[in-house]
């Protein structure tokens, strides 16, 4: 953060000075973290379901802050009386107000990713891709929330071009209070898909809550939209919300008719290669960065698609199109996102156990059935939880969307996984079958980890390729880390 004096926070956050000498004391970032700070910082003590941060604002204190927030409903301590405060109603909500306020007073550019899947991806490819000529900052870890997003907002300084933000949501409203907060020059809608439908009630309004990210976009923005979601190109509103931002939109995606388009596409299971394809009113952009084709090394459509929107913010950017090409092959990602390891045996796995639900679940798939060279082909899934009052239907289909075509065995493991089985052993036309069936075609459910693990040990060869998917709560990584021991 650059220095801030507290006078000026308080007015940012809306709060009052304990006393007014306090004034001139100067500030040079924010912790929530009371273990964590370090000097001069201003202690913000949040409140959750089982702390009250408030607790532990003397510490802070004594480990360096410089002062404190602190909310005027709580009782002041003896031992805080003659300490720099800044009061205020609630800490959570000075916190939001002071990063908005902050990140006016910014002169550094916010590129911010929401969408159901694909945000961490693509936040960091469009880091990847702009670093090569822009100081970035960007969102760690999976830092996306209302805490998180202010907080990453408020450790940029004028070391830093752009900043890239992750913005996540699982209800109406958070996205609009994300992107009023970070005011993005360009937003990404990577996708919609089928996660927070127990909050959201339906795809649509999926959709509704990651369009919200337009009332946030600043005038002369662009929104960058996933094109091959009907969702979001035909939603009705779209233009208006755009003209009432004054921003414009452009689309990526893999079918004709997006601004954006991959072709020819070739995947393994370590990178993807394909061309880029300009829609009419981008030819003049792409032919001045000169970029034709580029490769990821990452397999799978769904990560082209993210790729296409990180070249397409790039490209709005200036960046050139060997630095978004060298940007693009150095892309580092969080562990676990469709990660190949091999087996104990050499076989080849595809750890996708970060977490799942059905439109990444049939992103794995896709890319599971694209995947040539390979003796058999199985898909490991667990369950996909809080999906709602649908979530035995939605298991199903997914077993249904496993076509003899796309994999050859499939084993799950969980109670709803059971009708991803029955699905699927309906396409195969063959019994879902509790144990040691060998068949080349196989469907099998497990309520045992280590009985499904025995299982792929006692049938896997070097020359299979297994994918390894399910939600975080199942923990499916077990699965890998069993298959990679001997
Ligand atoms: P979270 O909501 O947990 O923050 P996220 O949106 O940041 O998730 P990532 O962590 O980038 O998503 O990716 C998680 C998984 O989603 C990946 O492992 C992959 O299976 C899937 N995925 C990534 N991009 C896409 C996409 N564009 N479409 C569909 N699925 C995708
Ligand atoms: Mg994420």
């Amino acid at each position: 953060m650059i220095k801030r004096t507290l006078g000026a926070i308080a007015s940012m956050c809306g709060g009052a000075l304990s006393d007014p000498i306090f004034a001139d004391i100067g500030i040079v970032g924010v912790t929530k973290d009371s273990r964590d700070v370090r000097q001069g910082q201003l202690y913000i003590p949040l409140v959750g379901d089982n702390f009250d941060g408030h607790d532990f604002a003397v510490s802070a204190l004594e480990n360096g802050a410089a002062a404190c927030l602190w909310q005027s409903d709580r009782p002041l301590p003896e031992s805080l009386a003659a300490v720099p405060l800044v009061l205020v109603q609630d800490t959570l909500v000075a916190l939001q107000r002071l990063a908005s306020k902050y990140r006016d007073e910014l002169d550094i550019r916010v590129i911010g990713i929401t969408g159901s899947n694909g945000k961490t991806t693509t936040k960091d490819m469009v880091a990847s891709v702009l670093g090569a000529v822009f100081r970035v900052h960007k969102t760690a870890g999976n830092l996306n929330n209302h805490i998180g997003l202010p907080l990453t907002v408020l450790q940029l300084d004028e070391t830093i071009d752009i900043a890239v933000l992750e913005m996540g949501m699982s209800g109406f409203g958070e996205i609009e209070l994300l992107a009023s907060i970070g005011k993005p020059d360009i937003a990404i809608i990577t996708n919609i898909g089928d996660a927070h439908m127990l909050q959201l009630g339906s795809r649509q309004g999926i959709a509704k809550a990651k369009l919200e990210i337009i009332a946030g976009l600043k005038r002369g923005g662009l929104l960058l939209m996933n094109g091959d979601e009907p969702l979001l190109t035909d939603n009705a509103e779209l233009h208006n919300m755009l003209s009432a931002a004054g921003a414009k939109v452009q689309t990526f995606g893999l079918e004709a008719g997006n601004d954006w388009r991959a072709a020819n596409m070739s995947i393994t299971t370590t990178a993807s290669e394909f061309d880029i394809v300009a829609g009419e009113n981008m030819q003049d952009n792409t032919a001045a960065s000169g970029l034709r084709a580029a490769s990821i090394p990452l397999p799978g459509q769904h990560n082209v698609a993210n790729a296409l929107a990180a070249i397409a913010a790039a490209i709005r950017l200036g960046v050139d199109g060997e630095s978004i090409r060298q940007g693009l092959q150095g892309i580092e990602l969080t562990g676990m996102r469709i990660e190949p390891v091999r087996a104990y045996n050499g076989a080849m796995v595809l750890n996708d156990a970060y977490n799942a639900n059905p439109t990444a679940v049939r992103a794995a798939i896709d890319l599971v059935a694209q995947l040539d060279g390979y003796r058999r082909k199985w898909l490991v899934l667990g369950d996909m939880l809080e999906l709602g009052p649908d979530e035995a239907e939605m298991h199903r289909e997914i077993g249904m969307y496993i076509t003899p075509d796309k994999a050859d065995a499939v084993l799950t493991f969980g109670e709803l996984s059971k009708q991803t089985a029955r699905g699927s052993a309906e396409q195969f036309g063959i019994q879902a079958v509790s144990s040691d069936e060998a068949g080349e075609r196989a469907v099998q459910s497990f309520d045992d980890k280590e009985r499904l693990i025995e299982r792929l040990h006692a049938q896997l060869q070097p020359e299979d390729l297994v994918l390894v998917k399910g939600s975080r709560g199942m923990r499916m990584e077990q699965i890998v880390h069993a298959l990679q021991r001997d």
